[in-house]
């Protein structure tokens, strides 16, 4: 019954209900709570680490996952949430976390389920030659995908970044030639929308790229990167216009450009990557339930 107790002095209602397992590690003189969620993890979602520490001053935790470290950010007092990406790639099954501080190193496990993708048959004639994509490109967007801003700038579910339908889903795996892809997944959720249809923000954020086609972004085409804070950030692509700049502060709904084709693209569509410290995530999760 102590442990409900604690459980409801410190969290909302809103996230018991999707708690899926409390860890409680007891160390001399020290408590800490660790809480994951979401109840049914599965491949492309966002794990959320919650760690509750005794009324003392801990250094900040780290979350590990398969070597992988993680920071954490202060969510109110002693209270201490990170954000871990699972993507199509990974393997499902037993996991193990270690959550770390300056007084020694929590471990536990979670089950990251398997889940089914869509698949797709791509057939290239033999001599077809594709488009390689240029290093500025590549640079300019790995260095984005890597942003770590400690503030946290969006708040609640995300919204649709365009009207128009989901023509392709998160996640969906690839045959070329009859060849099975390993190393591919669709990175994001594309919109079919006419040319020069409204790509609003989904959340909150600092634009913190802006590529153009004609500067050699040329598999990406015109390009807005989103920086939602916390190692959260958000992509567009293919865009016709561009409506900000590098460095601009944005709200949820604001105009950041508009649908187009540009880069390798084979007619108007938004494709939009959410990305959790560089990993492509399912954007599902974030827009219907939020993720705080
Ligand atoms: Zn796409």
């Amino acid at each position: 019954m102590f442990l409900s107790f604690k459980i409801k002095q410190f969290i909302p209602s809103f996230i018991l209900a999707t708690v899926t397992a409390v860890f409680v590690i007891t160390i001399p003189g020290l408590s800490q709570t660790v809480q994951v969620t979401p109840t049914n993890l599965q491949l492309g979602d966002t794990l959320s680490v919650v760690i509750q520490q005794a009324n003392r001053n801990l250094s900040t935790p780290t979350v590990s996952m398969d070597g992988k470290t993680y920071p954490s950010f202060s969510i109110g007092q002693n209270r201490f949430r990170a954000l871990l990406p699972t993507t199509p790639l990974d393997k499902s099954g037993l996991r193990q976390l270690q959550v770390t501080t300056d007084t020694g190193t929590q471990n536990l496990s979670v089950n990251l389920q398997n889940r089914s993708f869509p698949t797709q048959s791509i057939w290239l004639p033999p001599d077809k030659k594709s488009l390689q994509g240029t290093d500025l490109e590549f640079d300019r967007v790995g260095a984005f995908k890597q942003i770590v801003t400690p503030k946290k700038f969006w708040n609640g579910p995300f919204l649709r970044p365009n009207q128009g339908p989901v023509s392709t889903v998160y996640g969906v795996r690839r045959y070329y030639n009859g060849d099975f892809a390993e190393n591919y997944y669709h990175r994001g959720v594309d919109y079919a929308d006419y040319n020069g249809a409204p790509v609003v923000a989904p959340a909150a954020g600092r634009i913190s790229l802006v590529g153009l086609e004609s500067q050699g972004f040329e598999i990406h085409g015109n390009t807005v990167g989103l920086d939602h804070g916390q190692g959260v950030t958000s992509i567009f692509i293919h865009l016709s216009r561009i409506n900000v700049r590098e460095g601009d502060m944005v709200k949820a709904g604001d105009q950041i450009g508009t649908v187009g084709s540009t880069g390798a693209s084979t007619g108007p569509h938004l494709h939009w990557g959410l990305y959790v410290h560089g990993q492509a995530v399912d954007p599902v999760p974030w827009r219907y339930n939020g993720i705080e």
